[in-house]
């Protein structure tokens, strides 16, 4: 069986990985438009505020001996009818099954001098790949002032790590509070008072109407509210758009991304599968790297043992936790989170606030389960609720006690503090949906430092969150000779960036 995928990101990399080692017979095809091959795209926001080096990004690949593998080769044409694809170079590669894996786009806004026919002028910028990277880090030298444009989750790493870096920086934001789409008023007020102490000042209600340049470089931008602002650069964090260019000049049905059945097909050609950020399957595309992992392992068990690739909602975890990874501001949520129907008599919703601390905690349960959480400046508080709520942990009647008894540090009732407590089928890493006995059992297997077991499990290999966790686990249960710390041991392919 002849297969292409286009797209050798995160998703498109994990599948073809998984579908080589489990169908050794398949001539698998992957075309990959960056060169670098695939890394770990979640981080870059770390890379640029230099809590990680970009030469630590790179993510396991197929061998290259079990795939034609094209980095730096994009499709440029797919004859649905021919069952071929046409690559830039104008190579033609037949498929039996096609996958399409390619990502989303930064969202550039429409803004008044912030590109040429050329591109985006020298000092703006998105932070979608390496480049993008890149291009931010090789400016920080000279920059002593910058703007992030929007207060997403993105634009809050991107600006508390500029920040970080000792760049002044102005967050400017269209809505009226940061991160409205998951907070409310009085935790986006918290989250925006704890930014204010990370050096970053927020302007809400406005947008940058236009780019100020001298000589084409960028040195200022003009808000919708009529301010100015000078600045040395300005990175866009404004959404991302699904890729979905291709799909539709094939004639597959594409919504907001391509759109796929339960099976992750297209409805339009059986032959024809998405996967990853591009896709839209019927409970909608999340954005997170979890679900397009998800689906990768669920095409293949469909392709190798005939399974149904539809989601089985009895063993899906719930994987809608946002986390911002910034450092100084720690903010989760999940599930219902900020303005939501408050008067549905099936909720109860009880909330702390305390400003002077930058501490915000809500919960929402109903029928007896953590439905909903929103927590700023609590790691704690927030690792204890996610693992309620993603394990659906029957809650105590009283959500009071889900607020107070985690703040007090008393023991818990229901769910298990520390990770060496969980259960054996508890998800320590939400992004490769690694159980806490999966990785005992790894260690058990002689796995003496985190990265050993990410190379046995995956686990810690997404966002990163649940290193701390696997750290834990590892001196729990590994013999004393054998533990080591923490080499991080990716074979680096990408060089290193400049900052
Ligand atoms: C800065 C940043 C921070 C993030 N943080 C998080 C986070 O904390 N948690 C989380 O879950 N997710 C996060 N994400 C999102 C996460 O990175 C994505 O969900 C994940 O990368 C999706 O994988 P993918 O393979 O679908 O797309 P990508 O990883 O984007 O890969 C798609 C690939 O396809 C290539 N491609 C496109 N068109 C073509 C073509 N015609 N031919 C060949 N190749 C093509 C692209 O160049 C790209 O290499 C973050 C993303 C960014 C940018």
């Amino acid at each position: 069986m002849n297969v292409v995928v286009i797209g050798h990101g995160m998703v498109g990399s994990r599948f073809v990985e998984d579908l080589v080692a489990r169908m050794p017979d398949a001539r698998v095809t992957i075309l990959g438009k960056e060169p670098e091959g695939p890394y770990n795209r979640v981080l870059l926001s770390a890379v640029v505020a230099g809590k990680t080096d970009a030469s630590m990004l790179a993510m396991s690949a197929v061998d290259p001996a079990r795939a034609s593998v094209l980095d730096g080769v994009h499709a440029v044409h797919v004859n649905r009818a021919a069952r071929t694809v046409t690559d830039s170079r104008g190579d033609v590669h037949e498929y039996d099954r096609l996958v399409i894996a390619t990502g989303s786009a930064a969202r550039i806004p429409d803004i008044q001098g912030i590109a040429t026919d050329r591109g985006l002028v020298p000092g703006v910028s998105v932070l979608k790949d390496l480049a993008d990277a890149q291009g931010v880090l090789a400016r920080l030298p000279k920059a002593r002032r910058a703007v992030v444009l929007g207060a997403g989750v993105l634009g809050i790493e991107v600006a508390t790590g500029l920040a970080a870096r000792g760049v002044a920086v102005t967050l400017v934001h269209h809505a009226g509070r940061v991160m409205e789409r998951q907070l409310g008023d009085a935790a986006a007020g918290i989250a925006t008072g704890a930014l204010h102490q990370l050096g970053v000042k927020v302007v809400t209600g406005a947008s940058v109407a236009g780019a100020l340049e001298r000589r084409g470089t960028l040195t200022g931008v003009r808000l919708t509210d009529g301010g100015e602002a000078l600045t040395d650069m300005l990175v866009m964090c404004a959404g991302t758009i699904p890729e979905t260019a291709l799909a539709r000049r094939a004639g597959l049905p594409c919504e907001r991304g391509i759109v796929v059945d339960a099976q992750l097909a297209s409805p339009a050609d059986p032959r024809v599968f998405a996967i990853g950020d591009c896709a839209q399957p019927p409970e909608g595309g999340t954005g997170l790297v979890a679900q397009g992992w998800d689906q990768a392992r669920r095409l293949v068990d469909a392709w190798c043992d005939g399974e149904t690739a539809a989601i089985d909602q009895a063993k899906a975890g719930l994987t809608d936790v946002v986390r911002v990874k910034a450092s100084g501001l720690d903010v989760v949520t999940m599930g219902l989170s900020g303005k939501f129907d408050h008067g549905d008599r099936e909720l109860r919703a009880v909330r702390l606030a305390d400003p002077s601390v930058g501490r915000f905690v809500e919960v929402v349960v109903s029928n007896g389960l953590l439905v909903g959480a929103t927590v700023v400046g609590d790691k704690q508080c927030a690792s204890e609720l996610a693992a309620m709520y993603t394990r659906a942990i029957p809650v105590p009647a009283d959500p009071a006690h889900l607020i107070v008894r985690p703040l007090a540090g008393a023991s818990p009732a229901a769910a298990a503090k520390n990770v060496e407590d969980l259960d054996d089928d508890a998800t320590v890493c939400q992004c490769n949906t690694v159980s806490k006995g999966r990785i005992v059992a790894a260690i058990g297997d002689g796995c003496a430092n985190v990265a050993d077991v990410a190379q046995a499990t995956r686990a810690s290999t997404g966002c990163g969150d649940c290193r701390t966790n696997v750290q834990r686990l590892i001196e729990a249960h590994a013999a004393p000779a054998a533990t080591t710390t923490d080499s991080g041991a990716a074979a680096p392919r990408i060089p290193a960036l400049a900052g």
